[in-house]
């Protein structure tokens, strides 16, 4: 396929490729097995600029206006070869994102320069123990006092937690008035009163960090408020339809890398004196795979692409549909390319197993595709959603 990249775009391509394979590659298993952060992978990204591609040039950032299409460029290719490791830098696009929609310029002057230069990660913070889906049910507030907010309550399941500096979290500032009384507050690494939980045990993409964070009476300056008072809601909005593609091309990636293994191990494997890739019902099952994976990369490019190309306006419908679409076609080829694997794939001492576990959390973070579905339903019945 030919997706017509600008010559910017295929430098961060390759740039992302070679980094992926060669100093990502040869550490994937043993992250995936002590669960460790990256750190030293974080720094060649950094080394590399890396963490450049979605800031503005005035912070620090690259000058080719196509900030969310990078990113996916990004994701895909680290993704190929670890999810977890990618979500690294996933994850700190995600705590970045509400600075750069709806930080003002002192804001974005503090946060973004250290975040594009990746001295500092960032890390969103939206869900709780009760409020998963329903973002409704957030419950942390920041009540004002003086010229500052104090913070109480917890956030469940965040990526990047204890690693990052960079905190953007949602409150509420105005608890009378439910979510629509909910800001967005930076909140920096060592404010006293913010504590870390324990590091979840997880499926897959073990190499990414996820940990509760405990806010007790802790004091955060009036000024790391984003935006206006009750505006947090609609900022959360556009920070999604603008990082769910990248969970679509984390989804491609997995599924990319899995299928190149599926491919390959055909081609070795030999059963009834042949390769199985000779056999009929291996080919019909790669050619579907790989109908999927190009479908899944096509949407999830257009959606980044119109995501790029809108500066007011971020409509949630293509990125819904990119990350819903790519999720589960990354759960399907992953689940296929194992069973090329057959009883080898079902092992650890083989790279497959390892891909359905990082497919599986595509379908339920950044909006489960329960709830994606339900969101794309909705826009193409009423033409739109209330926010
Ligand atoms: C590894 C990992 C990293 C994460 N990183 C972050 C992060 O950085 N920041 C952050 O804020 N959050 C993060 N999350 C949280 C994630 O976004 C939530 O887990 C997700 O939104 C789903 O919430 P829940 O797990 O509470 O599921 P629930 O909302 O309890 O849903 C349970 C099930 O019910 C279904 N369901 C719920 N409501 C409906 C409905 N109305 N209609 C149909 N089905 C429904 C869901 O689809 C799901 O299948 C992370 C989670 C994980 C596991």
């Amino acid at each position: 396929m030919e997706y017509f990249f600008t010559d910017e775009q295929k430098e961060i391509q390759h740039l992302a490729r070679r980094i992926a394979e060669k100093e990502i590659r040869p550490v994937v298993a043993d992250y995936d097995r002590s669960g460790e952060f990256p750190w030293p992978v974080v720094k060649i990204l950094a080394h590399n600029d890396i963490f450049r591609v979605f800031v503005e040039e005035a912070y620090g950032g690259i000058p080719n206006g196509t900030p969310i299409f990078n990113t996916v460029l990004v994701m895909e290719e680290l993704s190929r070869i670890c999810a977890g490791i990618a979500l690294s830098f996933g994850g700190t696009v995600a705590g970045a994102l509400p600075l750069i929609v709806a930080g003002n310029s002192n804001q974005k002057e503090r946060f973004l320069p250290d975040i594009a230069d990746g001295r500092k990660l960032a890390s969103i913070a939206i869900s709780e123990h009760q409020a998963g889906s329903d973002i409704n049910a957030v419950s942390c507030t920041a009540r004002r006092k003086g010229n500052a907010y104090i913070l109480n309550g917890s956030k469940k399941w965040i990526t990047n937690a204890g690693e990052a500096d960079i905190y953007t979290v949602f409150c509420l500032t105005d608890p009378d008035k439910g979510i629509r009384g909910a800001s967005c507050i930076v909140v920096e690494k060592g404010t006293e009163g913010l504590e870390f939980g324990r590091i979840e045990d997880k499926l897959g993409i073990r190499a990414s960090v996820t940990r509760e964070i405990f806010f007790d009476d802790c004091r955060v300056p009036a000024v790391n408020r984003l935006g206006e008072e009750g505006s947090g809601l609609e900022t959360i909005v556009k920070v999604l339809s603008l990082s769910r593609p990248s969970v679509a091309a984390q989804a491609v990636g997995i599924a990319q890398g899995a299928m190149d293994l599926a491919v390959e191990y055909s081609r070795k494997r030999r059963q009834f004196g042949k390769p199985i890739s000779s056999f009929q019902g291996i080919r019909f099952l790669l050619a579907d795979m790989a109908m999927q994976l190009e479908a899944a990369r096509s949407l999830t490019y257009s959606a980044a692409r119109y995501l790029d190309s809108c500066k007011k306006n971020r409509p949630m419908l293509p990125s819904a549909m990119a990350k819903c679409f790519a999720s589960d076609a990354a759960m399907k080829i992953a689940t296929d390319a194992l069973q090329i694997y057959g009883a080898y794939g079902y092992v650890r001492d083989f790279p497959i197993e390892k891909y359905l576990r990082d497919a599986k959390i595509t379908q339920i973070y950044e909006g489960t595709n329960q709830i994606l579905r339900d969101l794309i339903g909705k826009i193409i019945v009423k033409g739109n959603v209330e926010v």
